[in-house]
């Protein structure tokens, strides 16, 4: 089965460290199994500088963290996917915790954006996942199912098997904590069950992957990749990862 890597680079890089970080990591790429898609959802503003230094036909596919529904308008600070897509972009991240919790995204906005990159002809790259409280209370995959089905709302099933989900528990991002296996597995098995036309998507999972847990991850049953943050930053531990993604 192929296998998704997505690195989540949040706010870090500018272009010119985007740039270094490819020039060590491009040369590593032969050593990575072609099983695995690698997707870097980098900043906007290093999109251009790594398209350069990528070429147009690299094994590297570049994603954007959020985008605007609107093609153009008064829509001040926003970014298009006309935009996004001069440079190459092939997916979008939506509804990462951190937009949800800090920028006020919703339910309506993801499924609002979904329906426009894939109108695009983009991926969209859904993310969803419940708090500490959320879990405590026994409501983890209550949350995590009416998060996939507002977000895949009125859509086709053709269309939304045309999407990649992500399970990201909110208390193991960038925390160091990890969800056992079998309960990220279940959680995921749970968002397949909610929505036709979510049999063959790939769900990835997102919550302070390592190098050393990618492995134990990436053998259960549900998980097809991994949506990764802190350590897609560095080269070393991005580069580690793939090679224990097989
Ligand atoms: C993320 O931001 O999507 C993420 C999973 O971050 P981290 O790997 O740092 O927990």
């Amino acid at each position: 089965m192929k296998r998704i890597l997505a690195a989540n680079w949040k706010m870090h890089k500018t272009s010119a460290e985007a740039r270094s970080f490819l020039a060590a990591f491009m040369p590593l790429l032969p050593e990575f199994s072609s099983d695995i898609e690698i997707i870097i959802a980098a900043p906007f503003t290093a999109l251009a500088a790594m398209r350069a230094e990528l070429g147009h036909d690299s094994r590297i596919l570049l994603a954007a963290q959020n985008v605007n529904s609107h093609p153009f308008g008064a829509y001040t600070g926003e970014i298009s996917l006309p935009m996004l897509a001069e440079f190459g972009v092939t997916h979008v991240i939506l509804g990462h915790s951190e937009r949800r919790m800090i920028f006020g995204e919703t339910d309506a906005s993801v499924n609002e954006k979904t329906r426009a990159v894939l109108a695009a002809k983009m991926t969209p790259i859904i993310a969803m996942g419940e708090t500490r409280e959320e879990r405590d209370a026994g409501l983890t995959h209550e949350r995590v199912m009416s998060q996939a089905r507002a977000a895949l709302a009125g859509l086709s099933p053709t269309d939304v098997a045309r999407t990649i989900l992500a399970y990201e528990p909110i208390w193991a991002i960038g925390t160091g904590l990890n969800c056992a296996v079998a309960d990220a597995d279940a959680a995921m098995a749970a968002i397949r069950n909610a929505v036709d036309g979510l049999a063959s998507v790939p769900i990835l999972y997102g919550g302070s992957m390592k190098p050393e847990n990618v492995k134990t991850y990436l053998g259960a049953p549900q998980i097809a990749g991994g949506l990764i943050g802190g350590a897609s930053l560095d080269v070393a531990s991005f580069a580690e990862m793939l090679r224990n993604a097989v």
